[in-house]
């Protein structure tokens, strides 16, 4: 099955991705945690990327759709995927089409603004594996310490106040015009966010038409 999850940063995509990716037996794909990888290794890519991600903007189409292209190349999407955080415009999703790319479903994940806010300052990540916590609602065994990788905790600069502004205003302008896209193809379900991790990994499972 190929999946897509939409939603504003911090909506909570990526961790609901990672619950189902281990349902479904496929990998999930993360551009922002490919960007990361390519900035901590100093490539290139990496470093086109770095300023656009610093501002909270968007990176260019083209860079982002050259990752992804090569990644969906590779074996393990034989059998499906998830996308997280890919397509973020529209030009993006035209892309995966232009490159054969069947997608069965849309999972919009629906949180409000002022949610996002307080969600993401909670947010921290694992600087070596890209898993994500929350100080509150997904807190790891150990404090700053990855219950995955054990790599340290740390909290994503683009993450500060400030910034995540700046995300919320380029998500409202070029992401959210992706849901008519998908919804004229028949093929976006909306599930709103819930307070509990849980409860929305069973609204997405339903959603995804695998719940047990
Ligand atoms: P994420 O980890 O998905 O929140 O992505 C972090 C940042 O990486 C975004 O704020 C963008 O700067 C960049 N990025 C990730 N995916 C894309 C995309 N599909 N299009 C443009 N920029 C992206």
């Amino acid at each position: 099955m190929n999946l897509i999850f939409l939603g504003a940063p911090g909506a909570g995509k990526g961790t609901q991705a990672e619950q189902v990716c281990n349902a479904l037996n496929i990998p999930t794909i993360s551009t922002g945690n490919i960007i990361r990888e390519a900035l901590k290794n100093g490539t290139e890519m990496g470093l086109k990327a770095k300023s656009f991600m610093d501002a909270g903007a968007l990176v260019p189409d083209e860079i982002v759709i050259g990752i992804i292209q090569e990644r969906l190349a590779k074996d393990d999407c034989k059998n499906g995927f998830i996308l997280d955080g890919f397509p973020r415009t529209i030009p993006q999703a035209e892309a995966l089409d232009r490159m054969g790319i069947v997608i069965d479903r849309v999972i919009d994940i629906d949180v409000a603004d002022e949610v996002i806010a307080q969600r993401v300052s909670g947010r921290r990540v694992c600087s070596e594996c890209g898993n994500s916590y929350h100080v509150e609602f997904r807190p790891s065994k150990v404090e700053g310490v990855c219950d995955a990788c054990g790599g340290t905790l740390v909290q994503r600069k683009d993450d500060q106040p400030e910034t995540v502004v700046a995300r919320l205003k380029e998500y409202h302008e070029k992401t959210e015009p992706l849901k008519a896209f998908y919804e004229a193809q028949g093929k976006l379900k909306s599930v709103q966010g819930q307070a509990e991790i849980a409860d929305t990994t069973k609204l997405v499972l339903e959603a995804v038409g695998a719940a047990e």
